[in-house]
């Protein structure tokens, strides 16, 4: 693909547009505004990423009115310098102020707000404090769509990641694998992570033999030898997208066993990701690639949802679950990621980006499915 290296920066025109959108969607779910505190929420809709700290900084959207940022005043020029901080109003408070009593006038006696999953609890404790009667709710749960669904420059970032990652796992496979730790594969990954423009690393699995049947399992100090199944799970942010891609080789040739479970999580993986588009429900996902593994006798064996939300962080709604009826919209963006875990003995693990379009998924990863063998 060609195209610019950077993208396009977002201005403070696109996250003043963000801004509305998020207040509009809380008159139109019955909320009297939102509330934000930093985190990625924060840096979605202004672009502003200060450290979450016990100093409260509150990001305060209500409809028809301009979005208010409260911030501590040592903080305040970094604010108003932020990509979208000229579209917003700061409220600062110094040391020593009741910052509670800066944001409760901003809010409405008696409204219920949605507000940020990551807020500290003192900070929604002492709101609680100043206004007793107003009422919250978890933003992710009364507006799922704001941060779930990407417009075109969203995608055309997620996009840039996933290629990113890609190249980083073509370039692993040329690297040797029998004869060394977990942990310098892993470092490996992150090198190529950054080489390939990522900023931020999030995670580098590197499962080898029996430490792949662990899908927690992130690298230790085991020896990868030849016959062991490897998963490989890597990811982070390229331009404040994320990226987040699985792949499951083998050192040597590999037994029919091995090849057999490797090839049922791979048809899963395409269950799950053909299963996708606008309208069913994301349970639906996780079912079309659990059914193929519980017909091939592996169902208990699948000990994790299929998938996750991707955006501006590399974990987040909407998840591909069973009991969640969130329905699918284009422009989502979310990982297909089944997995077969064999205690003692191995796991398999194959994931990919996709994004529903009004055809149906489209996969950010494009790399080969098929089991890969490693020296
Ligand atoms: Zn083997
Ligand atoms: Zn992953
Ligand atoms: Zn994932």
């Amino acid at each position: 693909m060609s195209g610019p290296s950077r993208p396009v920066p977002f201005t403070a025109d696109d996250y003043r547009a963000r801004m509305a959108r998020a207040a509009d969607a809380a008159a139109g779910a019955g909320l009297a505004g939102v509330l934000v505190a930093p985190g990625p929420d924060l840096v979605h809709l202004t672009g502003y990423q200060p450290v979450n700290t016990e100093r409260l900084t509150l990001l305060v959207l209500t409809p028809g009115q301009d979005p208010v940022l409260v911030v501590p005043t040592l903080e305040a020029p970094d604010a108003a310098e932020a990509v979208g901080g000229p579209a917003l109003t700061l409220r600062d408070w110094t040391d020593g102020k009741d910052p509670y009593a800066v944001a409760a006038p901003l809010l409405r006696d008696r409204g219920k707000y949605g507000i940020s999953d990551n807020t500290w609890a003192m900070h929604l404790l002492g709101l609680q404090g100043a206004l007793p009667d107003t009422s919250y709710v978890s933003l992710t749960e009364a507006l799922p769509m704001l941060r779930a669904v990407k417009d075109a420059r969203e995608l055309e970032r997620l996009a840039a990641a996933g290629a990113a990652a890609d190249a980083v796992y073509e370039e692993i496979l040329k690297v040797r694998f029998s004869g060394r730790a977990e942990t310098d594969i892993a470092a490996e990954l992150a090198d190529l992570l950054k080489r390939f423009g990522h900023s931020q690393v999030d995670f580098t699995v590197v499962g080898s033999g029996p430490n792949g049947a662990n899908p927690h399992h992130e690298a230790g100090d085991r020896t990868i030898e030849p016959g062991d199944m490897v998963v490989l799970d890597f990811g982070g942010l390229k331009h404040g997208y994320g990226s987040d891609t699985s792949r499951t080789v083998h050192v040597g040739e590999p037994t029919a066993e091995e090849r057999r479970v490797h090839d049922i999580v791979r048809q899963a993986q395409e269950a799950g990701c053909a299963a996708v588009r606008p309208g069913i429900a994301c349970q639906e996902v996780d079912r079309a690639a659990r059914a193929v593994i519980a017909e091939a006798g592996y169902g208990e064996r699948f000990i994790h949802r299929t998938g996750h939300g991707i955006g501006v962080t590399t974990h987040e709604p909407p998840y591909m679950i069973e009991g969640e009826e969130l329905p699918l919209v284009p422009g989502m963006c979310f990982s297909v990621e089944p997995g077969i875990y064999l205690p003692g003995r191995f796991g398999v693990r194959i994931e990919d980006i996709v994004t529903v379009t009004e055809d149906g998924g489209r996969r950010l990863n494009a790399t080969s499915r098929e089991l890969a063998i490693v020296e």
